[in-house]
C-alpha cells in the first residue's frame, strides 16, 4: 500500500503556489472522492481537485456548477 499523503502535501503546495485567475474564483465543481467515496463541491483548480472530507486529490469531477451568470448577451432581433 502506497502512502499518498506525501503526494497530497506536494499538491497542496502546488495549489498554493499557483493561484487561479480571478475569473475562476467562483467556478465550483462537484467532485467524487475515490478514497472516501464522498461528494463535495469545491472551487476548481487546474493543479488538482481536493476532497474536502479527507484531503485527497484522488477525485474525479462529476458535474460542473457555475455560480457565474453570463447575462451579457441579450440581443433581440427586432422585426420590422
Ligand atoms: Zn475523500
Amino acid at each position: 500500500m502506497i502512502d499518498m499523503s506525501k503526494l497530497w502535501e506536494y499538491l497542496d503546495q502546488e495549489v498554493e503556489n499557483s493561484p487561479m485567475p480571478k475569473e475562476y474564483e467562483n467556478y465550483m465543481v462537484d467532485i467524487l472522492c475515490k478514497d472516501c467515496h464522498k461528494e463535495s463541491n469545491i472551487p476548481f483548480h487546474a493543479v488538482g481537485l481536493k476532497c474536502s472530507f479527507c484531503g485527497a486529490y484522488n477525485t474525479c469531477q462529476t458535474t460542473k456548477t457555475t455560480d457565474r451568470v453570463s447575462s451579457a448577451a441579450n440581443a433581440d432581433g427586432e422585426g420590422n
